[in-house]
């Protein structure tokens, strides 16, 4: 019951990349890069594992960011004239690649890190692949001509990835969405038809969507401003990915401003209720994590609940993250007392 797992991303620790940003430049290159990355990697599989995490992830230790990391083995991308591009309906500004020429995989993707995780732990592990929304998204595109067309064949590329990765071991594939959050009324018309392509036969392991309201930077707190005193996007898109085939959601919740009685949309799935901040510096005690998953207990059935984080940590402080992780364990460990 309640076993914890996290949104997925981890601080990089100064000796990989820069440290507090979203788009770090690495420290090293060529094989002292690769060797610094697997390092990285079992550092935090480590710190995950002595925190008392059930469901452990790579860190995303490997890629520079969420998406882009992914897009790095695509075929039909240019990746050496960036565009600048306003992302999330314009709420900040990137420095994008640009699609091409048709689509396709150049390698395998997250085999190193899948591996890593399944050779050196007997816990679950969880992998996280950008969703194909968030993708195009976070991309300009000069070939495809047509948002849908484009997030097609970049699904059919994650679904690829995510049958590799099922043969790896892999207990859980998450697709990071925060575009859902952000284009509600296209979630059910063509994002999860996108989603349903990515996870097209998968058999053994769990698959998982994660929509948030966004990293703790400053463009997703200002727009958190604007959002007004109850945020229903959710409410938009949960009855449809209710009815979808996808196993698992996870959502913001500590300190949003999310009405709790939208879990009650997710009838029959798993939730991966947010129980720590990731915009806040302060470290939540075990009471606080037990209470947020109390609150929860009233919308979602128990065996349905798994307390997580609101997002990735990424640009967080390192120390921080690995007091954060103990804090969602010890929560746990809190709650099955409680709430046996
Ligand atoms: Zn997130």
């Amino acid at each position: 019951m309640f076993e914890t797992t996290i949104a997925g991303s981890l601080p990089k620790p100064g000796w990989l990349a820069e440290t507090d940003k979203l788009w770090p430049a690495w420290r090293a290159e060529g094989t002292a890069l690769v060797r610094a990355k697997r390092d990285a990697t079992l550092l935090w599989l480590k710190e995950q594992e002595d925190a008392g995490i059930d469901i452990v992830t790579d860190g995303e230790q490997s890629r520079q960011h969420f998406v882009h990391g992914f897009l790095e083995f695509v075929e039909g991308i240019d990746f050496a004239h960036k565009v600048k591009m306003g992302i999330r309906n314009n709420r900040y500004d990137a420095m994008v690649p640009v699609v091409v020429g048709p689509l396709k995989l150049k390698a395998r993707v997250h085999q190193t890190e899948a591996l890593l995780l399944r050779n050196h732990s007997r816990k679950k592990i969880k992998i996280t692949l950008p969703g194909p929304m968030t993708i195009v998204d976070t991309i300009a595109d000069r070939h495809y001509g047509d948002k849908v067309k484009l997030a097609m064949a970049f699904a059919a590329l994650l679904n690829q990835e995510a049958r590799a990765l099922e043969r790896d071991g892999v207990d859980t594939i998450q697709f990071d969405e925060p575009a859902f959050n952000v284009y509600t009324s296209e979630v059910s018309k063509w994002g999860i038809a996108a989603l349903h392509r990515a996870i097209r036969g998968l058999k053994k392991v769990k698959t998982a969507v994660h929509i948030c309201y966004g990293y703790g930077i400053k463009a997703n707190l200002d727009w958190k401003q604007t959002l007004g005193g109850e945020w229903r996007q959710y409410e938009a898109i949960f009855p449809a990915l209710a009815k979808s085939k996808l196993d698992q959601v996870s959502l913001e919740c500590l300190h949003s401003k999310v009405p709790l009685e939208l879990l009650r949309l997710l009838k029959g799935k798993d939730v991966l209720v947010g129980v720590i901040d990731v915009a806040s510096d302060r470290i939540e005690t075990a009471e606080e994590v037990a209470a947020t998953i109390g609150k929860a207990l009233k919308f979602v059935p128990k065996k349905h609940l798994f307390p997580c984080t609101n997002c990735g940590m990424a640009p967080m402080d390192r120390d921080i993250a690995v007091a954060k992780l103990k804090a969602l364990a010890a929560g746990a460990a809190l709650a099955r007392k409680r709430y046996r």
